[in-house]
Parts: structure tokens; C-alpha cells; sequence
């Protein structure tokens, strides 16, 4: 699925509606460069599951969890990550296989660790269609739900 936005609020809007319909045991990957607004996304996704506290980049923790919406919410941010060995130190399997949703910011970089169901979200520029376009891909893997979902 492709969605394009063209403000933050689209893509507020987009990551809300994930957030709402999101189910406990989702593992989100969330995959862009610098800037093109991993952040806005999650913070539509909380709010989508009823959390009004505010979302930062939690990129000197790894993660930060969050447990006042209506299921636990895990927000990873892996960017400065060095060893996979801190992924194993903080426990991440009991976060991956829990009762809450995970999203992942620059999860290719801890690919080798990732279960094989996902539902990985691209966020893309493109200069051409404006300063404030996005280009959203939501695209589910693994398991035998198939590839691209429409
Ligand atoms: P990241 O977390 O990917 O580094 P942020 O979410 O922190 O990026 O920042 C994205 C920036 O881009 C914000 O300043 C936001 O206002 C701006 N922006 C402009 N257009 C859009 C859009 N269509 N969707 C999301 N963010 C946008
Ligand atoms: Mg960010």
C-alpha cells in the first residue's frame, strides 16, 4: 500500500490510523532517511493507540516504552546502536515477542534480529512533487499473509 502526504498532519493522520487498528504482537518497521518524518509518524501511531503523552526519539536509550495507551507501546530507535549485543542487553525479544506493539526506527540496521513478520513502513522524499511530499509504503512480510498488501 502507497499513501502520499503532503504535510506532517497527513502523515500524523496515516500513523493514527495504524495506531488505531494496530493489534498486540505487531512488530512495525519504520525505515527513512533523516528528516523525513519517522518521528511524525510515531507519534500518529501513539496517539492512534490512546497515548497523549508526548513522543520523543528515545536515541540514547534505545527504547522507551510506554504503557498508557491501550496496549504497551515500544518505540525503538536503533540509529546509534554499535553492536547487536546491546539489542540482546536490554532484552529486546521480550519486548518483539509480547503483548504490546514495537516500531522500530532504522530497523535495517538490525536486520538479522528481526522476526520474520513485519509490517514494514518506508518514508520516502520526493523533491520533484515538493519540499513536504512523502511517500508512505506499508508493506506486510513473513509468514504466509504474502507480499504487498493492497
Ligand atoms: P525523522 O524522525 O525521520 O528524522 P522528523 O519526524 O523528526 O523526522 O521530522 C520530519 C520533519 O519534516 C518535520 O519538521 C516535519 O514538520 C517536516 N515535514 C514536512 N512535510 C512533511 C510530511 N509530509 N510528513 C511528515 N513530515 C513532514
Ligand atoms: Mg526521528
Amino acid at each position: 500500500m502507497v499513501i502520499e502526504t503532503r504535510t506532517p498532519e497527513e502523515t500524523f493522520a496515516v500513523g493514527e490510523r495504524i495506531g488505531r487498528n494496530a493489534c498486540p504482537g505487531q512488530i512495525y518497521t519504520l525505515v527513512g532517511d533523516l528528516g523525513v518524518g519517522k518521528t511524525v509518524f510515531t507519534q500518529g501511531v501513539a496517539a492512534g493507540l490512546g497515548i497523549h503523552e508526548p513522543i520523543s526519539s528515545p536515541t540514547f536509550t534505545i527504547i522507551q516504552e510506554y504503557e498508557s495507551g491501550r496496549m504497551p507501546f515500544y518505540h525503538f530507535d536503533v540509529y546509534r546502536i554499535g553492536d547487536i549485543e546491546e539489542m540482546e542487553e536490554i532484552g529486546y525479544d521480550d519486548y518483539f515477542f509480547g503483548r504490546g506493539i514495537c516500531l522500530i526506527e532504522w530497523a535495517n540496521l538490525i536486520e538479522e534480529i528481526l522476526p520474520k513478520d513485519l509490517i514494514q513502513v518506508t518514508i520516502e522524499k520526493d523533491l520533484k512533487q515538493g519540499f513536504d511530499y512523502r511517500r508512505i509504503t506499508i508493506m506486510e512480510t513473513g509468514g504466509d499473509k504474502g507480499a504487498e498488501k493492497k
